[in-house]
């Protein structure tokens, strides 16, 4: 099959194995070969792989239809999806826009920020900021707001310019900060970036509570949000919170952001969502927005032509009455504490982990050169890549990626398991991953030798 067709997106230069079935926490390719589904993907299976009741609502809606344009008439799972949204979601995020995933949702919420400064009579707010080492989608307007500097740097100029704000990395404070000495400098430098565009310019500030996809469930500080919410009142700028990875119960919570206090003023989110099952994404609006629109008679400039489709809703709907049904959050907090807890009794002392973190099943390892200085593995040794490629020929999937502050080296990996992971299965995903980690060790012992000479 690899040979043969032409689906571009593949690295010519590896074999895919063929998937064939999945079945609660594991995959299973046509050779029968069973692999630990520790990432979903990208973060994206939350309830595990074939559940009888999603599969079968999903079924039940086809069997009604499959498709009618939002623009012509409405359909029950869409509004069913809305009204569930509005009541898990933190106060006031009371209006959901469904599109087709996270680089949409966020795309939504970019010109959405635009649309509602506009009628608010403050046109020149178009700009929407965001920090280093954080990652909001590969689309244009979602790739310029984002700070992965090895994804925007082929599209560079095709993305607006706007300031570079810190992020709020404690294992790495970029203002060098014990974190009991912190003054929260990481969170102030977005007042510093507001003030150096102008205010009258900067429409909303976009960050993920617990970034995911650039450096490993990185938790801020427990009071960075709070001053966040404080400077982006000051000066006018609405609050976008990126809850594509961590939103419904991810780390523990529905959302991510109600663990810091605060209440954003546009939530985007999309993996957890359908949870895999079929692709959706959603932008939960605050009331205060949406009002804006509606006194005006004014509807929002913007669309997709799958918005609220009714499959993709049905399966929203399907997985959060699962995950009530189960208690699945409740689940992943609990879980998540036993992850991590086995993770470190396992790592604590290992010579090139430097860090473990994450907040319910959604945790994150950083792999170093040298635990005492926390320098990392040079990038040409792909230290992540290779234990990623480790790990899955043993039988465990899991997210490796690179980059830390300076945007080119560093190693980090993503765990995370479906919430249905049982005490026995993070077991042996502990198992498995120590052993992928010192194979990976031993394949590459020469070259980190070499590296770590003085
Ligand atoms: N925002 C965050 C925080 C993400 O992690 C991702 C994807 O990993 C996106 C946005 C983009 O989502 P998608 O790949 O569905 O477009």
């Amino acid at each position: 099959m690899n040979e043969d067709t032409h689906v571009f997106y593949r690295n010519p230069f590896t074999t895919y194995p063929v998937i064939a079935r999945g079945e609660g926490a594991y995959l299973f390719d046509t050779k029968g070969k069973r692999y630990l589904d520790a990432c979903g993907g990208a973060v994206v299976s939350a309830l595990g792989h074939n559940v009888p009741e999603v599969v079968e609502a999903l079924k039940a809606q086809l069997d009604s239809v499959e498709f009618a344009h939002t623009s012509q008439f409405t359909n029950p799972p869409q509004e069913q999806l809305a009204e569930l949204l509005a009541e898990l979601s933190p106060g006031g995020l009371n209006h959901a826009y469904f599109v087709s995933g996270g680089s949409e949702a966020v795309e939504s919420a970019i010109k959405m920020a635009r649309a509602y400064w506009v009628q608010m009579g403050r046109p020149e707010k178009w700009m929407v900021i965001g920090r280093e080492q954080s990652y909001h989608g590969n689309t244009l307007g979602a790739l310029a707001a984002g700070g992965n500097r090895w994804r925007r740097a082929l599209y560079e100029p095709m993305l607006y310019q706007r300031p570079r704000v810190s992020p709020c990395y404690c294992y790495r404070c970029p203002f060098d900060k014990d974190p009991a000495h912190c003054a929260l400098e990481c969170a102030d430098d977005l007042e510093r970036a507001i003030l150096e565009v102008g205010p009258e310019k900067v429409s909303a500030f976009i960050a993920e509570p617990i970034v995911g996809a650039t450096a490993g469930a990185l938790v801020p500080h427990e009071n960075y949000f709070r001053r966040i919410r404080e400077i982006c009142d000051r000066y006018d700028v609405l609050l976008i919170a990126d809850e594509v990875m961590t939103g419904l119960g991810r780390c523990g919570t529905w959302f991510a952001i109600k663990q810091f206090g605060v209440v954003p003023d546009m939530i985007c989110m999309a993996k957890g969502l359908a949870a895999g099952y079929v692709p959706i994404g959603a932008t939960l609006v605050h009331n205060h927005i949406v009002d804006t629109f509606h006194n005006r008679r004014n509807v929002f400039q913007h669309g997709h032509t799958y918005m609220g489709h009714p499959l993709a809703a049905a399966a929203g709907v399907a997985v959060i009455k699962y995950m009530q049904q189960h208690k699945l959050v409740e689940r992943s907090k609990k879980m998540g504490e036993e992850l991590i807890t086995r993770l470190r009794e396992a790592l604590h002392d290992h010579p090139h982990v430097g860090d473990i973190r994450g907040r319910g099943l959604f945790c994150g390892i950083e792999f170093v050169l040298d635990r005492a200085t926390k320098h990392p593995f040079e990038p040409e040794l792909a230290f992540h890549r290779i234990l990623g490629e480790t790990a899955f020929a043993n039988g465990l999937i899991i997210y490796p990626m690179g980059g830390t502050l300076d945007g080119r080296r560093g190693d980090h990996v993503l765990i995370a398991p479906p919430f249905i992971i049982t005490k026995a299965q993070i077991g042996r995903l502990v198992e498995l991953l120590v052993k992928s980690i010192d194979a990976t060790v031993a394949k590459l012992r020469e070259r980190i030798a070499a590296a770590a000479l003085p």
